[in-house]
């Protein structure tokens, strides 16, 4: 048998629990078709996209795997893409919208999570395996400390479920957290009500400082503008949810 040997750089952590890759690949309810696999790695997700009624195409960075994964299942050697989904485009891949599965590299989660929203428009669903904290803190409302950058922008497109939670002995080897497999279904918010360039930075930059009050994080997008009075100014970030996100970004948008 070929072995691939598990690359901490890589965020490798391979699932070896058969029944919990079967539960993450039945949580896509989607009725796309079409489905691409992030990080296929030694293909415990992919056996399983294999029974289901979907296209789909699986990309994975390791040379390694990739290898691994060709000779796994050479009826479906062109399904599998060697690349980098960050450097991805996927409209070379889908010219129709799909639903996005993978247990994910840990390390680059967020970075995973920013390229999805750029292509929110074509990527009806998600259902992922990344960190437990990761994953409560995306899930999490307004009010709590966890609640941050990501929980803000991904909730602004997309309804975000918990599933469950997945044990480190699940994995080879186990990582030095807990994981979680999460589901996004995107909503029916087409634009936001405001300039979303500048929401997410002001999103980022009130979170950034979070403990301080949103009148002292706004001073780095308006400068030394003096800030009139409004409901948001003494609060921290953690308390404002999406549609507060959003008025506060007009109003950001009136003092430039
Ligand atoms: N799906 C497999 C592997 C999960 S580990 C399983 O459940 O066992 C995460 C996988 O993502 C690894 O195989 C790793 O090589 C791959 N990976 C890491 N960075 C990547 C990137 N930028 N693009 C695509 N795949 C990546």
């Amino acid at each position: 048998m070929i072995y691939v040997r598990p690359k901490k750089s890589l965020g490798q952590h391979f699932l070896h629990d058969k029944q919990i890759a079967e539960r993450i690949v039945q949580s896509v309810v989607a009725d796309t078709k079409l489905l691409l696999e992030i990080g296929a790695g030694t293909g415990v997700l992919t056996e399983f996209l294999l029974e289901k009624d979907v296209d789909f195409k699986a990309v994975e960075i390791d040379r390694e795997s990739v290898a691994f994964l060709r000779k796994t299942f050479p009826y479906i050697k062109n399904k599998i893409i060697e690349g980098d989904f960050l450097k991805l485009n996927v409209h070379d891949i889908f010219d129709k919208p799909f639903s996005i599965i993978g247990n994910l590299p840990y390390n680059i989660s967020s970075q995973i999570f920013f390229k999805i929203l750029d292509e929110k428009n074509h990527i009806p669903e998600v259902v992922c395996m990344i960190q437990k904290e990761v994953a409560e803190r995306i899930a999490e409302k307004p009010g709590s400390k966890t609640y941050g950058i990501l929980s803000v922008l991904i909730q602004a497109f997309y309804d975000v479920e918990y599933l469950f939670t997945v044990h480190e002995n699940a994995f080879t080897p186990p990582p030095k957290v807990k994981s979680a497999v999460i589901r996004l279904t995107r909503n029916s918010v087409q634009h936001l009500d405001c300039n979303e360039t500048l929401f997410k930075r002001t999103v980022k930059a009130t979170f950034n400082q979070r403990r301080k009050t949103i009148k002292n994080s706004l001073k780095l997008i308006t400068g030394d503008k003096l800030i009139p009075e409004n409901r948001f100014l003494s609060l921290r970030p953690e308390r404002l949810s999406v549609s507060d996100f959003v008025e506060l970004t007009n109003f950001v948008e009136s003092l430039l």
